[in-house]
């Protein structure tokens, strides 16, 4: 079958439009996805029609929202094949999820721990496990990366000790675009007897993901990043820890019984969801997860290696250009500089004639120091883009050096 570019392109508005008079080229789904009118639609029908408080009414409008909130659940559990649902946390996104193990975590971390990240962290799952570090006396270990931006998994298993708590691995950089091999990260981690959290910001869009077949412990991702609603996220843990750990806010939902000397707390997943949820969010994730599975992750996929591919070749073309992350694995995303130029610059051009991209240190500045840059201009490939807006990237790019040369 071939890819349904067209239907795609039909079924996300906001790419039909124009900017400062050009088309729009919209090459930043790294940082946000476009949602397609299925996912907005969803939203305000709930709104319009279905909106009410979930798990404590006994009216019509209530126990519609809660079963439609928990059906939701169920479709994530079984979109990234876990267990249970009720190893499917509702979170803000990524961000919240790490920082909410990072604290449930943190009565299992002591004076002479360790915990692992990776040299390629985006910001979130870095930043958390240092502050975790520093309030509990641990220490922070970092994995480095090789030269083509993939992880160096010798110096990981050295690190790997019996002092290690944890190791957060991210599932696809953000900024080289690496796609680590995190079923091998996780065998390795089992082995020395380390649990393990993936952060899937980056890789629910762009993989299949079975979390049972990869093994992982903890699969952190955020619904904006494909195609769903902002402010909606996920933290899947394996049901044998999320029991063990203790809760992570306290209030409505998430209590069994309370008095005014003592609370007791409520069963999975309820125990890390207090006060009220996004229902609208997390309904608005199930249709974003079903028109994924509509078109295909595996087809996107290709679709997207392709557009990286055909970037790529054009754009080793330009003189002076570095491109940052070449491992053999990677996703459809591509940093680069051009000698001379500041990204800063060529990104503001790139926009004038219509292409969005992103530069900076794209919440990955240690990362950054450790290439010896400050910043990259950033591409990066939806379901939606074509090979004509990679033309018209590249013919920009090009554009753009003559006028800052
Ligand atoms: N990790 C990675 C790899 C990311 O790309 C991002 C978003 N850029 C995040 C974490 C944080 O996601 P959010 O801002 O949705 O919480």
């Amino acid at each position: 079958m071939t890819y349904p570019i067209d239907k795609i392109r039909n079924d996300f508005p906001i790419l039909n439009q124009k900017i400062n008079g050009l088309p729009l080229v919209y090459l930043d789904n790294a940082a946000t996805t476009q949602k397609p009118k299925a996912v907005v639609s969803r939203l305000s029908d709930y709104y319009l029609m279905e909106n009410a408080n979930v798990h404590r009414g006994v009216h019509y409008l209530s126990i519609q929202a809660t079963e439609e909130y928990e059906k939701a659940r169920q479709y994530i559990a079984d979109y990234i094949n876990a267990e249970k649902k009720e190893e499917i946390i509702f979170t803000r996104g990524t961000t919240e999820s790490v920082n909410l193990l990072a604290r449930v975590m943190a009565p299992w971390i002591n004076k002479g721990d360790d915990v692992l990240v990776t040299a390629m962290e985006h910001h979130s799952n870095l930043v958390p496990w240092q502050e975790i570090c520093r309030e509990r006396n641990a220490r922070l270990r970092i994995v480095p990366i090789n030269a083509d931006g993939s992880l160096d998994l010798n110096f990981l298993d050295k690190l790997l000790k019996p002092t290690v708590k944890l190791l957060a691995v991210t599932h696809i950089s953000n900024t080289l675009g690496t796609i680590n091999p995190v079923k091998e990260i996780i065998k390795l981690s089992h082995d020395k007897g380390v649990p393990v959290l993936i952060d899937g910001a980056q890789g629910i869009a762009h993989n299949p993901v079975d979390v049972q077949d990869m093994g992982a412990d903890f699969y952190a991702f955020s619904g904006h990043k494909i195609y769903g609603p902002m402010g909606i996220g996920v933290l899947y843990g394996r049901e044998t820890w999320l029991r063990r750990l203790p809760p992570y806010q306290f209030g409505g939902e998430m209590i069994e019984k309370v008095t005014f000397e003592e609370s007791t707390f409520n069963v999975l997943p309820y125990k890390y969801e207090a006060g009220t949820p996004n229902v609208a969010g997390a309904i608005g994730l199930e249709a974003a997860l079903r028109y994924v599975r509509q078109i295909g992750i595996e087809e996107i996929d290709i679709h997207e290696k392709q557009l990286l591919a055909a970037a790529t070749s054009q754009l080793e073309q330009i003189e002076g250009v570095r491109i940052f992350g070449t491992a053999k694995e990677k996703a459809g995303v591509l940093s680069f500089l051009i000698n001379g130029i500041h990204p800063y610059d060529l990104g503001t051009l790139l926009d004038q004639m219509g292409v969005a991209v992103r530069t900076g240190h794209h919440c990955a500045e240690p990362l950054m120091d450790t290439l010896g840059i400050t910043g990259t201009v950033r591409a990066s490939f939806g379901m939606y883009n074509t090979l004509e807006e990679v033309d018209i990237f590249i013919k920009a790019v090009k554009q753009a050096v003559k006028m800052l040369r």
